[in-house]
């Protein structure tokens, strides 16, 4: 029966029947001790998730953001002007829940993308962006690099699609035990990369120097827990995890280097 059903219902249908299933079923989570800032309802409690160590009230079970995207959706209102301004905004793999919002923004030049055709609106490989130089000024890239067989290519095209002044938003999985990042050539299969990296479709395992690999790019690199920022309260109710999949790189490309590139 679940066979059948893949392959009498594209990806794309089976996304949109989840997120319907989902918003029926959360009823029964209904409550006040969890609250999700991304579709506005609480609960009284979240999903669990995760494939190494279970991450309890990870999830919403309405809309499905997840710690890190309540983080980055708070950041965006509160600090940045995505949501203001007449902006060009680029966002890679687009959580459906802040994709929801994004899109509904009339302030804002959106143009959202995956690698799969059923995951967002248009297709792109972030290792090779059709797009000329310049050519936003905010760009998401939320849990992307972890997954990208030439993370260094990633980077610099990033980087050269922002525009001079521009501010890319970048969150991956740190192990924030290890100064450096992980490869291995050993992780060869599903297995191996859960064993070595903790999620099977990871390619690397970012240490605490993910700052200076975006900064090789030619970013300038601030580190941010804004889930601390937020403070004790917020970051218990609306459940905005550990820091592990939740510190913002805010990596912008200043004026001056761009001139002289
Ligand atoms: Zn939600």
């Amino acid at each position: 029966m679940k066979k059948l059903y893949k392959k009498y219902v594209s990806e794309r249908k089976r996304n949109e029947y989840r997120v319907l299933f989902n918003k029926i079923t959360s009823i029964a989570s209904r409550g006040n001790t969890f609250h999700c800032n991304c579709c506005g309802k609480s609960f009284r409690k979240f999903k669990s998730k995760g494939t190494d160590t279970i991450r309890a009230n990870a999830e919403c079970p309405y809309c499905g953001s997840l710690e890190r995207t309540r983080v980055l959706l708070f950041y965006i209102e509160n600090e940045t002007k995505i949501l203001t301004d007449p902006v060009r905004l680029l966002h890679f793999a687009p959580e459906f829940s802040l994709y929801a919002i994004l899109k509904q923004a009339k302030n804002l030049n959106y143009l959202n993308v995956d690698i799969n055709p059923n995951l967002a609106d248009f297709q792109m490989d972030i290792m090779d962006i059709p797009c000329s130089d310049e050519s936003f000024d905010y760009i998401i890239c939320s849990h992307v690099l972890g997954h990208v067989p030439d993370e260094k290519k990633a980077i610099k095209e990033l980087y050269r699609v922002l525009a001079a002044g521009g501010t890319a938003l970048i969150m991956t999985l740190i192990d924030l035990d290890n100064p450096q990042t992980l490869e291995t050539e050993a992780a060869d299969t599903p297995e191996k990369r859960l064993h070595y990296y903790t999620e099977p479709d990871l390619l690397r395992l970012h240490g605490t120097d993910f700052n200076k690999r975006l900064e090789e790019g030619g970013f300038e690199v601030e580190v941010i827990d804004y889930a601390s920022q937020l403070g004790e309260e917020k970051k218990k109710t609306c459940s905005l995890g550990n820091g592990k999949r939740e510190l913002i790189f805010k990596c912008t490309k200043s004026h001056f280097n761009s001139v002289h590139l």
